[in-house]
């Protein structure tokens, strides 16, 4: 959770970095425009965890999971080899699999309405020759996310949810979660042994 408490702090100070660029050289408000927004989408960025949040409101359960490319395919480099192309292939398709990748209570007869896979690897080597060793730049680092909208016919029945992404990327050690839900909001931290969320 530590990244979540750090944005309160990190706004602020991003604010008061910006105020006198701001006032005294318009020319750089983009600059400073985008290390805001990077604060907010990867600020989190830590290779093994990621991060999902869970709102159930009514019949509707939403789930967001976002965290480092490293995490579903091992790299974060933009694709050279028909290796890393089959690799981003097979985690795109995963990650569609919702209902493989949370396990609902069949009695809330959820069903999984709509997904949103956000997954940008980067331009593939073959289309960018002039860029030939950025793979090799520790600091391309990348992130992806997808988001799911489930329909539950009886919410009062989602006791748990049961986290797949675990099995499905092995290479997330760590799983930063927050629900929020009618009357209650939590928070905590899922591994590969304790991967259920529980909604009681
Ligand atoms: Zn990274």
């Amino acid at each position: 959770m530590r990244s979540i408490r750090r944005l309160p702090f990190a706004l602020p100070l991003a604010i008061a970095l910006c105020t006198p660029a701001l006032a005294h050289d318009h020319s750089h408000d983009h600059d400073h425009d985008k290390e805001a927004e990077h604060g907010h989408s990867h600020g989190a960025h830590e290779h093994g965890v990621s991060r999902l949040d869970a709102v159930l409101e009514g019949k509707t359960l939403e789930l967001s999971l976002m965290g480092p490319a490293h995490n579903f395919v091992g790299f974060e480099h933009a694709p050279e080899t028909d290796a890393d192309r089959a690799s981003i292939a097979k985690a795109q398709a995963q990650l569609k699999d919702g209902a493989a990748l949370f396990g609902l209570p069949a009695a809330a007869g959820c069903k999984l309405e709509d997904t949103d896979i956000d997954v940008d690897h980067g331009a593939d080597k073959e289309a960018a020759h002039d860029h030939a060793h950025e793979h090799e730049d520790d600091h391309d680092h990348r992130d992806y996310s997808a988001e799911y909208r489930f329909s539950c016919q009886d919410p009062k029945a989602l006791s748990a949810i049961d986290v797949g992404v675990f099995k499905a990327f092995p290479q997330t050690t760590e799983i930063r979660f927050q629900l929020a839900m009618p009357g209650a909001q939590s928070g905590g931290s899922l591994t590969p042994e304790d991967a259920v969320i529980s909604l009681r």
